[in-house]
């Protein structure tokens, strides 16, 4: 059985002193957890203060984004293999975010996925539909065609223990959390239609569901049973809510799987 994974995006938010007193709060008020993996993804130019306070605890580092070469002439970017020297374990890509701000497409998404793999960091793959495709009724299709893209271009080996959000575009930042009953028929689809390609590769990635996840709607995801984990945008930025995420995390998988 997997631990529910639960990563906490801080997107562009904080500052030297803030994070600082962020992650020191987490690593106090979550130091009990044994049953959940935890992971912070704090704006680049903070991972290393953060990683500091983390050599003792057992949250994981998350990068917010990657570029798609390893060196050379690309000002600005930041590379896969200097995550991976600050000891990142997981890196967020294709969010929706990124698709609207920064014009990223499935392919370009496909080669971050790809570099991602090659150096042996995890990419959390964000899917996801907007409002008018959920509307008209296209989120299955939406959410297939964004890895398909994947599978096609680099096969659906590599997607073998990645793991994958899915964040419907309209429920982020909204307050208003898809239902956990359809998050459940959708995860369900995306494991089954990876499963149709390679059973034994559907068996090792974890779904997260991404959208106005709060401490009160969480237990609601994490007991369908194709939920394995949650990422967290706007609760992610208090200790108290995050913490309180993982916390009933932890108590659910004591109930349920110990
Ligand atoms: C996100 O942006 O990945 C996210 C899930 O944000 P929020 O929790 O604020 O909806």
């Amino acid at each position: 059985m997997k631990h529910p994974l639960i990563v906490g995006n801080w997107k562009l938010n904080g500052n030297k002193n803030t994070i600082t007193n962020l992650i020191i709060a987490l690593v106090n008020n979550l130091s009990n957890i044994s049953k959940c993996n935890i992971a912070v993804a704090p704006p680049v130019m903070y991972l290393d203060i953060v990683r500091h306070y983390l050599l003792d605890s057992h949250i994981q580092l998350c990068a917010q984004n990657v570029d798609v070469h390893f060196s050379g002439s690309f000002t600005g970017d930041i590379s896969a293999e200097m995550l991976k020297d600050l000891h990142t374990r997981y890196v967020i890509i294709g969010h929706s975010e990124r698709r609207i701000h920064h014009k990223e497409n499935d392919v370009y998404i496909a080669k971050k996925f790809s570099i991602l793999k090659k150096i042996g960091l995890i990419p959390i793959l964000c899917i996801g539909e907007n409002k008018n495709e959920y509307d008209s009724g296209y989120t299955q299709s939406i959410c297939i065609n964004q890895i398909k893209t994947i599978t096609k271009l680099i096969g659906v080996e590599a997607l073998k223990n990645s793991v994958i959000a899915y964040e419907p575009i309209w429920a982020i930042g909204s307050g208003n959390s898809a239902s956990p009953e359809n998050v459940q028929a959708v995860h369900k689809f995306i494991r089954d239609y990876i499963a149709s390609c390679d059973v034994s590769v559907a068996n090792t990635i974890t779904m997260q569901y991404g959208g106005s996840v709060t401490p009160e709607n969480v237990i609601q995801f994490l007991n369908q049973k194709d939920i394995d984990g949650v990422l967290v945008g706007a609760a992610s930025l208090k200790a108290d809510s995050f913490a309180a995420i993982v916390q009933i995390a932890e108590k659910y998988e004591q109930l349920h799987h110990s």
